[in-house]
C-alpha cells in the first residue's frame, strides 16, 4: 500500500498509508494520543473519528481537552435530546440537529410541543445520560437507509441530496435510539455533564418558508453543571441587555410590520447616536486620505453582470424591474465606486485613491432569519474603497489595520482576527488568488496580530481579513473586513499610466472600520447596555430642578451648556423618581439645582454611577464635558476624583 501525507498544526507532515483514518493517524503520533482520540478536524471540518484521510489534508487531532470537544459533546447532547423525544412522543419525527456555537438545536415535525413540555424531556434526557448508553456508528447500506425512513420525508431528502451518492451511510446508535448522522460524537451518553432545553421557536425545512414548517427545539450541554450554570448566568444578563429589548425601552429604533421585515426605522435617540458614529468614521476617514463619494440606491443590473454579483449574489438582490429594464437595489457599494473611478484618467502619481462613502445596501436574507437589527434586509456600510499600485498594497493594508485597532480601542471592544480565505463559488484565477492570499498573510505575519484562518470564507472576488467584536460579556460578532481585490479591477477594465508611460491595473482594496451600522449599533446597545459613552448617548445631561420654582435657572443652565444635549425634567414629581427615571433612561450626567444652587450660580452634579458632587461651577463642569467629548472617553469621569 502506498503512503499518503497529511499536515499536522505545527506545519509538519505526517506520513500514512492509504485509507488510514484519523484515529490511526492519531496512533502514528503516540499510542496515547490514539486512544484519546474524539474526533478530528480535516481541512477545516469537524468529522469523526474514523474518517478517511486524504493525501495533503490539514488534519487536528481533537480529544477531550480541544475547544472542539465542546461541539462534540452538544452534538451527542442533541441526539440525547432525540431519543428522549421519541420516548415521550414516538409519533415525533426527527429532520436535523447540529450544535451550534451555544449549543444545538433539533428540528422536529408531527409533534405538539409547548414550553412547559420540555421540562419532562429534559428529565428523560437526564435519565439517557445517567443510563450511561454507549454511542456506536454503524455503516448501513443505502437500501436499508431508504427503508428505515420509508415515513420521513425529511430524513429521504438528505439521502436523497446530502447523502445522494453514498452507498454507505452512516448512522449513530444509542441503546433504541439510532440516527442518520456524520457525527462525531462522544464515546457514551455518561460523557455529557450537563444538560439544559432552552426554548422552541418555528423554523422551515431547509430554511426555506415555502417548506414545511417545522418546530426548533433549542437546547445547550456542557462537561459539568457549573459550566452549565455559568452560562446561564450569562445568558440572563444578555437577555436584560438584549437590543431590542434596549432599543424599545430607550426610544432607538424600531422595526415595523407595516413598512418592512428587516427594515430598520431610527428614532431621534437612535439617530443621533448614529450621527455621533457617523462623524467618528469620517473624521478617521479624511484624516487617512480618503476622498468621499455618494452613490444611488439602485442600478441597472448591467452594472451587476459587469461586477459579477448578478452571477454571484442575485439570490440575494432585490430586482426591478423599470420600463422593460431590470434594475437592481444595490447589495455592495463597491461596483459604484469602480465606476467612479473609471470616470477618470489616472497617473502612477495620483495613487493611492481612497474613496468612502455610508452606503445603504439591501440583501434579501431568508424572513426567518431577521432578528433585531443583527440580521436585516437594509443596513449602511461604512463602506471605502481603495484603488492603489501592487507595490501600495502593504503600506495601505497596515494603514487600514491601524485604523480599525484605533476603533475598536475607542470602544472598549476586544479584536478577534482571522484570514478568510477562497470560497466555492469565486471569480479569478488561482494565480490571483494565490497572490492575495499571500499578500495577506504577509502583513498580519508582519503586524505581529495572532489571527486564525477561516478556510473558505472569503469573498467571492478576493480573500478578506476579518475583525470579529469581543464585547463586554465576551460574545463574539461579526465585524468590520478588508479584502483585497484584484477580479473587479479586471472586470471594470480599470487603468492608471505607470512611470513607464503604459497602462498598468490599479490594486481594489475594500474595507470598513465599523462593517454595518445596524451591526455595529447592536453590539454597542448590549456592549454597554444602554450605558453610552457620554459622546455618544443621545441625551447627554439631564437637568432635574428640585422644585418647579427653579425652572427658569434650569432653562439659563440648558443655554449654558448648549453644546450638549441636555434636557430639563419639569414633571413634577420628586427629585427621588426624578433621578430615578434618568438612571433608568442611562443618562451619564444629572444637573441638580435647587434654590441654593440657584442663589450662588452653582450646579449639582450626579452621575449614572450615583456619584455626586455639590457646589460645581458651571464652567467647570462645562469645559471636562468639552473634554470627555473631544476625547470620546468611554466613562463619564466628570465625578472621578471627588
Ligand atoms: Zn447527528
Ligand atoms: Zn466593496
Amino acid at each position: 500500500m502506498s503512503d499518503i501525507a497529511v499536515i499536522l498544526p505545527d506545519g509538519t507532515e505526517l506520513s500514512v498509508e492509504e485509507g488510514a483514518t484519523v484515529r490511526d493517524a492519531a496512533f502514528e503520533i503516540g499510542p496515547g494520543l490514539g486512544k484519546d482520540t474524539v474526533a478530528g478536524v480535516v481541512d477545516g471540518e469537524l468529522v469523526d473519528k474514523e474518517a478517511p484521510l486524504h493525501d495533503g489534508a490539514d488534519l487536528v487531532i481533537v480529544t477531550d481537552q480541544s475547544d472542539e470537544y465542546l461541539s462534540v459533546l452538544r452534538h451527542s447532547a442533541a441526539h440525547v435530546f432525540a431519543q428522549a423525544l421519541q420516548r415521550l412522543h414516538p409519533e415525533a419525527k426527527l429532520t436535523i440537529g447540529p450544535w451550534t456555537d451555544e449549543g444545538f438545536y433539533y428540528d422536529v415535525t408531527n409533534v405538539e410541543l409547548e414550553q412547559e413540555d420540555l421540562e419532562a424531556i429534559e428529565d428523560e434526557m437526564r435519565d439517557i445520560v445517567e443510563e450511561d448508553l454507549d454511542i456506536e456508528r454503524v455503516l448501513v447500506d443505502r437500501e436499508e437507509a431508504l427503508e428505515k425512513y420509508a415515513d420521513n420525508p425529511y430524513k429521504r431528502d438528505i439521502l436523497e441530496n446530502e447523502a445522494a451518492g453514498d452507498e454507505e451511510l452512516s448512522f449513530y446508535q444509542q441503546g433504541e435510539f439510532e440516527d442518520l448522522c456524520k457525527g462525531p460524537h462522544v464515546e457514551s451518553t455518561g460523557e455529557i455533564g450537563a444538560v439544559k432545553l432552552l426554548n422552541i421557536s418555528a423554523a422551515y425545512w431547509r430554511g426555506d418558508e415555502e417548506n414545511d414548517t417545522l418546530t426548533r427545539v433549542y437546547g445547550t450541554a456542557f462537561e459539568s453543571e457549573s459550566d452549565l450554570e455559568e452560562f446561564l448566568d450569562m445568558r440572563e444578563e444578555a437577555k436584560e441587555r438584549d437590543h431590542r429589548k434596549l432599543g424599545q425601552e430607550l426610544d432607538l429604533f424600531a422595526i415595523d410590520e407595516t413598512t418592512g421585515p428587516g427594515l430598520p426605522l431610527y428614532m431621534p435617540n437612535g439617530k443621533r447616536i448614529l450621527d455621533e458614529l457617523a462623524d467618528y468614521a469620517k473624521q478617521l476617514n479624511l484624516d487617512a486620505g480618503y476622498d468621499p463619494v455618494e452613490t444611488p440606491h439602485l442600478f441597472r443590473t448591467e452594472l451587476w453582470k459587469k461586477s459579477g454579483h448578478y452571477d454571484n449574489y442575485v439570490d440575494d438582490m432585490f430586482l426591478l424591474d423599470v420600463n422593460d429594464e431590470e434594475y437592481g437595489l444595490k447589495p455592495m457599494n463597491c461596483p459604484g465606486h469602480a465606476t467612479i473611478f473609471d470616470q477618470k484618467s489616472w497617473s502612477y502619481r495620483d495613487l493611492p485613491v481612497r474613496y468612502f462613502e455610508d452606503g445603504k445596501v439591501y440583501r434579501k436574507e431568508q424572513r426567518g432569519e431577521l432578528s433585531g437589527l443583527s440580521r436585516v434586509w437594509a443596513f449602511t456600510i461604512d463602506d471605502g474603497h481603495l484603488f492603489v499600485r501592487p507595490d501600495q498594497i502593504e503600506d495601505e493594508i497596515n494603514l487600514i489595520i491601524e485604523n480599525i485597532l484605533t476603533v475598536f480601542e475607542t470602544f472598549g471592544l476586544d479584536a478577534e482576527v482571522a484570514l478568510a480565505t477562497r470560497p466555492e463559488k469565486s471569480v479569478g484565477s488561482d494565480e490571483i488568488w494565490e497572490q492575495a492570499e499571500t499578500q495577506l498573510r504577509a502583513v498580519l505575519d508582519d503586524s505581529g496580530i495572532d489571527y486564525g484562518i477561516e478556510a473558505g470564507d472569503g469573498a467571492f472576488y478576493g480573500p478578506k481579513i476579518d475583525f470579529a467584536f469581543k464585547d463586554a460579556l465576551g460574545r463574539k460578532w461579526d465585524g468590520p473586513t478588508v479584502q483585497l481585490d484584484f477580479n473587479m479591477p479586471d472586470r471594470f477594465d480599470l487603468t492608471y499610466t505607470g512611470e513607464d508611460n503604459e497602462d498598468h491595473q490599479p490594486v481594489m482594496i475594500h474595507r470598513a472600520l465599523y462593517g454595518s451600522y445596524e451591526r455595529f449599533f447592536m453590539v454597542l446597545v448590549e456592549h454597554f447596555n444602554g450605558k453610552f459613552p457620554f459622546w455618544l448617548a443621545p441625551e447627554q445631561v439631564r437637568i432635574l430642578p428640585i422644585s418647579d420654582d427653579q425652572i427658569g435657572y434650569a432653562k439659563k443652565l440648558q443655554y449654558e451648556l448648549g453644546d450638549f444635549r441636555v434636557d430639563i425634567e419639569d414633571r413634577s414629581w420628586t427629585l427621588g423618581r426624578k433621578i430615578r427615571e434618568a438612571q433608568e433612561d442611562r443618562v451619564p450626567y444629572m444637573v441638580i439645582v435647587g434654590g441654593n444652587e440657584e442663589e450662588a450660580g452653582t450646579i449639582s452634579v450626579r452621575d449614572r454611577k450615583e456619584r455626586e458632587a455639590q457646589d460645581v461651577s458651571v464652567e467647570e463642569f462645562r469645559d471636562h464635558l468639552r473634554a470627555e467629548y473631544d476625547e470620546k472617553r468611554v466613562e463619564p469621569d466628570f465625578l472621578d476624583d471627588r
